[in-house]
């Protein structure tokens, strides 16, 4: 049995197709005539865009538009002049050939790429990788990838998958695919989600210990994969897969379930997302809210900070699609381990222990105000929430209340209008907080218990290091009595307390956390209709 790591739910039995990135050899010979090469690297580009146009209209109307917006990324690098520029003058300057200025410049752009701490910023290099060795494949005349896939269930193999070759997979005859490299971000991962085929990727040399032909067993909720497998097993197998489908199918029928206990407390069951257009698989999915906007992605992936116009877009923009169902945006959370790369932050021993989230915006109200008043112009749009992320003591609520305070005053002087019922909340995960919870809620309108930092906090387990990963249990009974402690420090004020940790999805966890009275789940999306099964069962 190979094991990687599961990027995407679910079984397959097939064949194997071995992918090969179509080879080109580069020459480092210099040039005489530049402007010939420059023409030829234009050309190159124009017919790059043309290409990436149509794969676009056809992601829009197989996956959505929200998965054709990788190409879009794509068509941007291609306008980008220091991207495209930086070729030209390799040419001019060096007098290269054209393949070789587009190879030098994409190695460049890579490596800056994959040195960023965030891991969805490593994860863009495979986009600059995918435009550069298309412009590449254009000026040497060759098609950019190999896919002539003639049989049904067939499983394909490769060294990487560039999000165009995600895209043009032909659905009704592969059934899974595998990479040596990727992770559980990387767009191929993400876009197999979305087409609902498993796959599992960071395999490191699957290419080499599979061949064309080979019969696979892959499960995509394991990560593992069985290489030619015997009558039995294959067996095995067809009867997991069927029962996985068989509950995929079940599931669907909970979308517009209102979820109550058996008891009949109602329970809502809403996602996290990261970025506006995650909205659509929250709604796709039967979500009953936001239960919480990670802001800070708004603020990565760039060069500077995003406006208050920027944002104001952007919540309105959540807060219009979810209509008026409830959706609480958290506050930025920076620090730990999210950086800026344009905010200069001071090097600290313990990062998630020192500068970040509500610490770092109280000490800049320049940077917590733009957000704020972004938030309280979109409020008039829907049912918004605000809370504010890692908060220890009562003092710091009444700090940043004080702001949006001010914030209220300068927009009403400007004439903007804003909703004065907008709910103001906290988030549990720290410790502290958790155990002072009933003096707390006194004061604020709602609680989320962010498990992701509570358990580390409480258990003193780093939550990024695989070494201490083994006491990190959210099922600890001193993690499971803060919890507890908070819940019912929110109901003896006769508030609401939700949970957006990632233990709220976990399905072990849910009973406990509805014995407990935990008024609202949120998680990711693909996980709720899951757990509005087994709520409605407690
Ligand atoms: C948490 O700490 O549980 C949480 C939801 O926040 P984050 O994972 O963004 O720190
Ligand atoms: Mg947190």
């Amino acid at each position: 049995m190979i094991k990687g790591i599961a990027a995407s739910k679910g079984y397959a039995i097939g064949k194997v197709f071995l992918h090969e990135e179509v080879k080109i050899v580069i020459s480092s010979e210099t040039v005489d005539n530049v402007e010939k090469e420059k023409k030829a690297l234009q050309s190159a580009i124009i017919k790059s865009k043309e290409q990436i146009e149509k794969i676009k209209e056809k992601t829009m109307k197989t996956m959505g538009h929200e998965k054709a917006e990788v190409f879009e990324a794509h068509l941007v690098l291609l306008g980008d002049p220091e991207f495209t520029g930086a070729m030209e003058m390799e040419i001019e300057n060096n007098h290269s050939n054209a393949m070789k200025a587009v190879d030098d410049v994409m190695n460049t752009f890579v490596m800056i790429f994959e040195g960023m701490e965030d891991e969805y910023m490593r994860e863009r290099a495979a986009d600059i990788k995918d435009v550069s060795k298309r412009i590449i494949a254009n000026i040497a005349g060759k098609s950019m990838s190999s896919f002539s896939i003639e049989e049904e269930n067939t499983i394909v193999v490769a060294h990487d998958l560039t999000p165009s070759d995600t895209a043009q997979l032909d659905r009704s005859k592969v059934i899974a695919f595998l990479t040596n490299i990727g992770g559980r971000t990387s767009h191929s991962a993400i876009m197999a989600r979305t087409l609902e085929i498993p796959a599992i990727v960071g395999l490191k040399d699957i290419t080499c210990q599979v061949k064309n032909g080979d019969m696979l067993i892959v499960d995509g909720i394991e990560g593992t994969i069985i290489v030619n497998p015997d009558e039995k097993t294959i067996e095995e197998y067809k009867n997991k897969k069927q029962s996985f489908e068989n509950e995929k199918e079940e599931l669907k029928k909970l979308i517009d379930v209102k979820t109550k206990t058996l008891q009949g407390k109602r329970i809502e069951v809403s996602g996290n997302i990261g970025k506006p257009q995650d909205v659509h698989q929250v709604i796709a999915n039967g979500g009953d809210g936001i239960g919480l906007f990670r802001t800070e992605f708004l603020y990565m992936d760039r060069e500077d900070m995003p406006s208050e116009e920027e944002q104001y877009e952007a919540y309105k923009y959540v807060l219009e699609k979810m209509e008026s169902k409830p959706v609480v945006i958290r506050t930025l959370d920076i620090g730990g381990d999210k950086k800026l790369s344009y905010l200069e932050m001071p090097e600290e021993m313990n990062p998630f222990l020192g500068y970040r989230a509500i610490r770092l915006c109280l000490d800049r109200p320049d940077i917590f105000k733009i957000q704020l008043r972004a938030l309280l112009r979109a409020s008039i749009y829907g049912n918004l929430k605000v809370m504010f992320p890692m908060i220890s003591s009562l003092k710091e609520y009444q700090q940043a209340m004080e702001i949006v305070e001010e914030c209220k005053k300068e927009l009403k002087s400007e004439g903007y209008r804003y909703n004065e019922e907008i709910e103001w909340g906290i988030m549990v995960e720290i410790p502290a907080a958790a155990v002072n919870a009933d003096e707390l809620a006194k004061h604020v309108d709602f609680f989320s218990i962010g498990t992701n930092d509570l358990i580390q906090y409480t258990l003193a387990a780093d939550r990024m290091s695989e070494k201490v990963s083994y006491l990190y249990d959210p099922m600890h009974p001193a993690v499971l009595r803060l919890i507890k402690m908070t819940i019912e420090g929110a109901h003896s004020q006769g508030k609401w307390c939700g949970m957006c940790g990632e233990m709220a999805g976990d399905e072990s966890a849910i009973p406990t956390l509805v014995e407990y009275g935990l008024d609202e789940f949120s998680m990711s999306a693909t996980s709720i209709l899951s757990a509005k099964k087994i709520i409605i069962n407690c």
